[in-house]
C-alpha cells in the first residue's frame, strides 16, 4: 500500500492524503487552503491525481480545511462514495453550501471590483456543487467497520474535536497493514466534548501537530471569560467572539450561560449571529449523545440565546450600543457577518473581542491576536483600540502534551509516525518530542511525498 501527501504539510489546512494499492485509490480527508494567499492559490490549482480515477473518500471530520475541497473534486470527475461519521455528514450539509455561497459571493466581487485576471472569475465551486457532492455521502457509526473499496478497511474512533470528528483506521486486507490518521484530536479535558479515545493499533500513523509547538495556558477559562466580561461591561462594551460555527461557538454559549447564572458575570443579552452556527447548534443538541451535555443543558442555552438568523436582524444588531455578548462566524475573521461587527467595535477602547482558537497565519485574527494598529476589512482600514485577547484554553485542539498523552495512552508500536497538519516548526517540534518520548521512527513529510507503507 502507498500513501502520498497531497496536502496539510508545512500548515494546518488543506489536509489530503491519497491510499493506493495497485488497483483501488481512496483519498483520506479533501480539504481547502485556507489562511495565506500562496496556500489559497493552491485551491485552483489542478488537482494532483486525475479526481476520476480516486475510487473513495474517508473524511475524518466537517471543518473546511478537511472537506472543503469535495464539491470541487465531484465538480472534476470523482464518482465514488464519500464515508464519514453521522456527525460529520450533518454539519457538512450545513458547511459545504455556505462554502460554496462564499465562494460565489467571492467571485462577484472580483468581477465587480475587476481584481480578477480573468474577464468572467468563476467561483471554485458554487452552492449547487456543494449539494451535489453532498449526494455522495455515506455515514458510519463509531467503530463500525465498512469497505469503502475491496480490500480496504475502515473503522472510525471518536477524537473528541468537534462533532461527528473521528480518527480514521484503514486496514489493507492483502497486505495486512494498517495506518491510522489521526485527524484534528481533541482535549483530554473538554468542557463540553469526550476526550479522544487512545488508538491502540497502527503499523504507520499519520498524526496532527496544530500545537506541537505550543502549550495552552493552565488559566481556567471561565475565569478568564468572566473577568474580559465583567471589565468590557463596566467601560459600558460590547463583547465581540468571533467563533468557528461548528464546535467552539456552542461550547461558548455554555461557558457564558453557567458563568452568568453563577452571578460571575452580569446579566446581558447573548447573541449568536451566524445562521451557519444556529443550524449547528441544532445538531449538536440532536447528537447528544456524543458530547457531554444532557438534552436539558442544550435547551437551557437555546432558551437564553438570541439567534440572529436574517441579514436585516443582523444589520439591527450592529446599531446596538449597549453592553451585551455577540458570538459571531468566521473564527478568524476571514469573512462571514463577524466582519461587520468588527467594523463598528474595533474602532473603540470601550469594547473586548475575543478570539477562541488556532488563527492561521495570514488570516485577520492572526493580525489582530499580533497587535496591528489597524486591519482592512472591505477594502478599508479600520483601527483597533478594541481589547484584543485569544484564549488559548479554548481551542479545539490538544497542546502538544496533551497530543503526547494521548498516544501513551494507547500502548501503541507503531513503525513510522508521519507528523502532519501543522506549521513547518510546530511539525518539527512534535517530531522531535515524538521521537524522544517513545524512541518511534518520525518524520515530516513533503507536499506530494509518496511512501510504502
Ligand atoms: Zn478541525
Amino acid at each position: 500500500m502507498k500513501l502520498r501527501f497531497l496536502g496539510g504539510t508545512g500548515t494546518v489546512t488543506g489536509s489530503r492524503y491519497l491510499l493506493s494499492d495497485d488497483k483501488h485509490r481512496v483519498l483520506v480527508d479533501c480539504g481547502m487552503y485556507q489562511g495565506v494567499k500562496t496556500l489559497r492559490r493552491r485551491n485552483w490549482a489542478k488537482f494532483p491525481v486525475d479526481p476520476s480515477t480516486i475510487d473513495a473518500v474517508v473524511l475524518t471530520h466537517a471543518h473546511i480545511d478537511h472537506s472543503g475541497y469535495l464539491p470541487a473534486l465531484v465538480k472534476h470527475g470523482f464518482k465514488g462514495k464519500v464515508y464519514c461519521t453521522q456527525g460529520t455528514h450533518d454539519l457538512c450539509k450545513v458547511l459545504l453550501p455556505d462554502a460554496g455561497y462564499l465562494q460565489e459571493e467571492d467571485a462577484k466581487y472580483a468581477f465587480r471590483k475587476k481584481f480578477s485576471r480573468h474577464e468572467n472569475p468563476e467561483p471554485l465551486f458554487t452552492v449547487k456543487d456543494a449539494w451535489e457532492a453532498l449526494k455522495h455521502f455515506e455515514p458510519f457509526h463509531y467503530h463500525e467497520t465498512f469497505e469503502p473499496v475491496k480490500g480496504f478497511e475502515v473503522t472510525f474512533t471518536p477524537a473528541g474535536h468537534i462533532l461527528g470528528s473521528a480518527c480514521a483506521h484503514v486496514h489493507h486486507k492483502a497486505h495486512g497493514r494498517s495506518v491510522v490518521f489521526s485527524g484534528d484530536v481533541g482535549r483530554q479535558n473538554d468542557p463540553i466534548m469526550r476526550p479522544p479515545e487512545p488508538i491502540k493499533k497502527a503499523d504507520v500513523l499519520v498524526c496532527e501537530s496544530t500545537y506541537g509547538d505550543r502549550l495552552h495556558e493552565e488559566t481556567d477559562p471561565e475565569t478568564e471569560l468572566a473577568e474580559i466580561i465583567t471589565r468590557t461591561v463596566s467601560r459600558g462594551g460590547i463583547v465581540l467572539i468571533p467563533s468557528f460555527a461548528v464546535g467552539r461557538a456552542q461550547l461558548l454559549l455554555y461557558l457564558i450561560h453557567k458563568i452568568m447564572r453563577e452571578g460571575r458575570i452580569p446579566k446581558l443579552p447573548v447573541f449568536l449571529n451566524s445562521p451557519m452556527a444556529i443550524k449547528a447548534t441544532e445538531i449538536f443538541s440532536k447528537h447528544h449523545k456524543e458530547h457531554k451535555l444532557s438534552a436539558s443543558q442544550c435547551e437551557v442555552i437555546d432558551s437564553h440565546t438570541e439567534f440572529v438568523r436574517t441579514v436585516d436582524e443582523s444589520i439591527k444588531l450592529d446599531s446596538v450600543r449597549y453592553p451585551c455578548i455577540i458570538v459571531s462566524a468566521s473564527g478568524m475573521a476571514s469573512g462571514g457577518r463577524v466582519l461587520h461587527h468588527l467594523k463598528t467595535l474595533l474602532p473603540n477602547y470601550r469594547n473586548s473581542v475575543v478570539f477562541a482558537g488556532f488563527q492561521a497565519p495570514g488570516t485577520r485574527g492572526d493580525r489582530l491576536v499580533a497587535g496591528v494598529e489597524s486591519v482592512k476589512i472591505h477594502g478599508e482600514y479600520w483601527p483597533v483600540k478594541a481589547e484584543i485577547h485569544n484564549m488559548g484554553s479554548l481551542s479545539a485542539h490538544g497542546d502538544y502534551n496533551e497530543l503526547l498523552q494521548w498516544l501513551e495512552q494507547g500502548a501503541l508500536e507503531p513503525e513510522k509516525v508521519y507528523v502532519t497538519h501543522g506549521e513547518m516548526l510546530a511539525s518539527d517540534i512534535m517530531r522531535k518530542r515524538i521521537s524522544e518520548k517513545f524512541g518511534w521512527d518520525t518524520e515530516v513529510p513533503d507536499l506530494f511525498e509518496e511512501v510504502e507503507i
